[in-house]
Parts: C-alpha cells; structure tokens; sequence
C-alpha cells in the first residue's frame, strides 16, 4: 500500500469488516486485500469472501484462542522478514471482544509499524444510534454468562456515569434485561441496537422496563446479534461505601443527623438508614451488609 514508510519490516494491518452489509467495505480494505500477502484470520473460511476476484491466494494463518499460540510467533517472522500481514476478525474491528490483542503486543515489543484501517464495530454504530449520552461510554463487551456473575457486575457498574455497551446475542436479551431491571431499576434510560446494518435491523430506545416488554413481546427480537446500551447514572459518578459512610457518621454525629446524612448521600431508606447508626453506635457485631439496590 502506498502509505508504507520506506522501513525494512512488514506493517501489521489492522483491518475492520462489515458488520452484517456488506457494501460498507471501505476501499482501502478492498485494495488492501487485493494484494496483501498473507493475512491472519479470526476464521480464514468467513474471511475468504471478502477476497472474490482476487488473482493470486494469499497465505492464511488462522489466529483464534485455539491456533493462537501457534500462528502468533509464524505471523512476528513473516513481519520481520519484510511481509505485511492483515488481521481479520469474523466481522467489525478485531481485537473490540475479537481476538488480536496478543499478536498486536508481541508486534509492538518487535518494533513492527501497526496500523489500522478504520471501519465498521458494533458497539460505535449502536452508540451513535442510540440517543443515549454519548461523551463518555463505557465498553463492557460480553456480561457474564451465569446470572449471580452477571447482576453482580451490572452492580459493580450502576454507579458509573457513562453509557454502557453491553454485547448480548439477541436470544439472551430477556435474561439480561431482567438483570439490568433488579439492578438499575426500571426507568433507566436503555437502546436496543440488534441486526445493524442487515434487513430486520432495530434500533429501539425505551427505559428497561419498557424494553424488557418490548422485548418479551416480540420473539423476533431474540433472533440474531445485538448490542444493549443503558444510560449511565445520573445521580453519583462515585460509588459510596455505605458502609464507610455508616461507620464514620455514627462516629462523629448525634444519630439522628447521622441517619438523616446516610441516607440522602448512600440511597438507603431513612429506616435502614437509622438502623444502621443505631447498630454502629451500639457496638453490634451482628450488622447486615447495607445494600441501596432498588
Ligand atoms: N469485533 C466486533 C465489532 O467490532 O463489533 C464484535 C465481535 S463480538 C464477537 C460479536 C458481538 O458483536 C455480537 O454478539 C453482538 O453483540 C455484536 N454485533 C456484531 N454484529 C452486530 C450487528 N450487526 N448488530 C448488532 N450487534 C452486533
């Protein structure tokens, strides 16, 4: 390609792909893969389509979790022997929940020139649809697949204030759903971005509550591949350790005003509030744990 500097290495050519339509090839990644010689792919099988009409084949290393340790010290030789290498993922940017991050490294620590040649990823294109606050965002890729695990990190991320991207395949979004209603509570702002690009594309903005009826209502919604954004809180950027906040109030302050601050500052009733205090203040060791979860 022309923009290769006149250096003795190859570049490592991080290459985006459509996510679903495949008319948002760019050019470069048309030119690029018309004449790179080898490229390293997620699945070579689903890369391979993007190369119809090209002359000569190319040489392929698969680079997966499985082959990975085999292709990535292959892939750092042939790009210090002076070839360029390009890295696909099945679809959208690799390395974004795709493999890459490993050989991208290793070709770092090697001196070898890496650059991007920017296009499609699910989680930007969802974002820019969604109408969700879109200055700070927060890319969490894939949930946990168990529950406990899953509403256990939707509770480590309540706090934040800054839009969520979750990945979900479209027939886990009730399930998830359901998590992100008992943790974040029905009225936080939500957008479903499910199919993009493709025929029976959606892009939805509701509250949970309602996107979880609006999901359970339509079984198409649990076909394909999906993105859900959930709009970050608005009432604390910081999470507050009530339990802190408990111990150090109870300490300094009559109860009543401790009570009174525990629970404007933590979210916890005026009753669990008070509660706590009193526990604190007389020494109990029996106290629950101070939970402000809706
Ligand atoms: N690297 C890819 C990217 O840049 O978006 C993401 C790969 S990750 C293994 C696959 C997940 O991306 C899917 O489970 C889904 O959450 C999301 N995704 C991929 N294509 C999508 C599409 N067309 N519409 C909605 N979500 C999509």
């Amino acid at each position: 390609m022309k923009e290769k500097p006149d250096d003795e290495g190859g570049t490592l050519w991080i290459v985006a792909t459509p996510i679903g339509n495949l008319g948002d090839q760019s050019l470069r990644m048309q030119e690029l893969l018309q004449q790179v010689p080898v490229i390293a792919a997620e699945d070579t099988r689903v890369s391979r389509r993007l190369l119809s009409g090209r002359a000569s084949e190319p040489r392929w290393f698969s680079l997966n979790e499985h082959t990975e340790s085999r292709s990535l010290p292959l892939l750092i030789e042939v790009l210090e022997s002076g070839q360029d290498v390009a890295l696909l993922s099945d679809a959208g940017t690799p390395l974004v929940s795709d493999p890459g991050y490993r050989l991208v490294d290793a070709a770092h620590a090697a001196g070898i020139r890496v650059s991007p040649l920017p296009g499609p990823c699910a989680a930007i294109a969802a974002l820019s649809a969604a109408g969700l606050a879109s200055n700070r965002f927060w890319f969490e890729g894939f949930l946990p697949a168990r529950r406990a695990a899953r509403r256990a990190r939707l509770r480590e991320l309540k706090s934040l204030a800054a839009t969520l991207i979750v990945y979900v395949p479209a027939r886990d979004l009730v399930d998830v759903l359901e998590d992100a209603l008992a943790v974040l509570g029905p009225e936080r702002p939500a957008a479903l971005a499910r199919e993009l690009t493709k025929l029976h594309e959606t892009v939805c903005r509701k509250p949970v509550g309602e996107l979880l009826e609006f999901c359970r209502s339509r079984p198409e919604q649990a076909k394909g591949e999906a993105v859900l954004l959930l709009g970050g809180s608005e009432t604390s950027a910081v999470a507050i350790d009530a339990e802190a906040l408990a111990d150090e109030l109870a300490a300094a302050l009559p109860p009543s005003r401790a009570a009174g601050i525990l629970s404007r500052l933590s979210g916890l009733s005026r009753k669990q509030a008070w509660a706590a205090i009193e526990q604190r203040r007389g020494g109990r060791s029996d106290r629950e744990t101070l939970t402000n979860e809706p």
